[in-house]
């Protein structure tokens, strides 16, 4: 079967009834992007820039400059060979701590992590913008925030955005004065006051783990409870389905960047949802693309609406299995 994926590289990602679909990557670093070709990828649909941030603790800095930021951004880009990257500003704390944090949350996934803790830190935030606006002068890079919830953090995000962009003129640097920038659907909150965010967003980008974390209250990486844990939960779906919905009708791009766009078992589904930018690690893209190219969405739609009506959990997981073999 292996063999087979592989000569999908080059085929592009059209479901049977000619819906053309986006398939991006998710990365960690740079050196990523190679792989993320191999695999087909159209472009970066998550650049995880915690990385650079972490592992530091044997450098003398503990935060990398906005110099060795850029390099590092633009080093994606030029990997990527003028397809799109989109990078994700500094997603930190709970999960993935700084090494250099000094206190320790009693509820970190619920604390200043991502966005808060940049707020709270306007240089280190400042910093890391104008790193990733000047990389967007050698290709198309978008930017995407995390864990956004209340709209003054939304607008706070485009100011500062605005003032790294007066910054890097003021030293004559240059940058794509146009870039797209993103919310990442994460928190409930965030899916349920979607007209706040469509009205301020270029784009955004379900993800999908801390949405099924925050939604069921359980702690991603306790394994404890991790039998909660429900990607086909009713309350999930319907926050999904919403939020793709939500930027269908305003005209911007949704795309879903969470384990759950990997998932083969559930490409008809988020399809049929509407879905069509799927984002996931380079591993899982071509046997997405096989799913996809079996597809036709003029029967998985309806059925998907169906789904979506559907109450009854252990109806949902039947329905969602139906749509595997029509
Ligand atoms: C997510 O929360 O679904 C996501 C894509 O981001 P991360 O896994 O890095 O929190
Ligand atoms: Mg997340």
């Amino acid at each position: 079967a292996r063999k087979k994926l592989s000569k999908l590289k080059k085929t592009p990602a059209i479901t049977r009834d000619g819906t053309v679909i986006t398939l991006l990557a998710n990365i960690e670093l740079p050196d990523d992007c190679p792989h993320a070709l191999d695999c087909g990828a159209e472009g970066v649909g998550l650049f995880r820039s915690e990385f650079l941030f972490m592992g530091r603790s044997g450098q003398a800095h503990k935060i990398p400059s906005e110099d060795e930021q850029f390099e590092q951004y633009r080093k994606a880009v030029v990997a990527m060979k003028g397809r799109p990257v989109t990078i994700r500003t500094l997603d930190i704390g709970a999960d993935k701590p700084l090494d250099q944090t000094e206190h320790t949350a009693l509820n970190p996934a619920l604390g200043l992590r991502a966005i808060r803790y940049c707020l709270a830190e306007p240089q280190l935030f400042l910093t890391q913008l104008r790193a990733i606006l000047r990389a967007s002068a050698f290709g198309k890079v978008r930017l995407l925030i995390p864990m956004l919830s209340h709209v003054f953090e939304i607008d706070q995000c485009l100011a500062m955005v605005e003032q790294a962009k007066a910054q890097l003129r003021e030293a004559g640097q240059k940058y794509d004065a146009a870039i797209d920038v993103g919310a990442m659907i994460e928190i409930p909150a965030a899916a349920l006051s979607l007209p706040m965010f469509v009205k301020r967003m270029n784009f955004l980008s379900i993800g999908t783990n801390d949405l099924i974390q925050y939604t069921l209250a359980i702690d991603r990486v306790d394994y404890e409870v991790a039998h909660l844990y429900d990607p086909l939960h009713p309350a999930i779906l319907q926050l999904i389905a919403m939020t793709i919905s939500a930027g269908m009708k305003a005209g911007i791009d949704v795309a879903v960047c969470g384990e759950m766009a990997g998932d083969v078992k559930l490409t008809r589904l988020l399809l049929g949802m509407g879905l069509r930018e799927f984002s996931m690690h380079p591993a899982q893209l071509l046997s997405v693309k096989q799913e996809i190219l079996n597809c036709d969405l003029t029967t998985i739609t309806p059925q998907t609406r169906k789904i979506l009506r559907t109450t009854e959990p252990h109806a949902i997981v039947e329905a969602v299995q139906q749509l595997q073999v029509i």
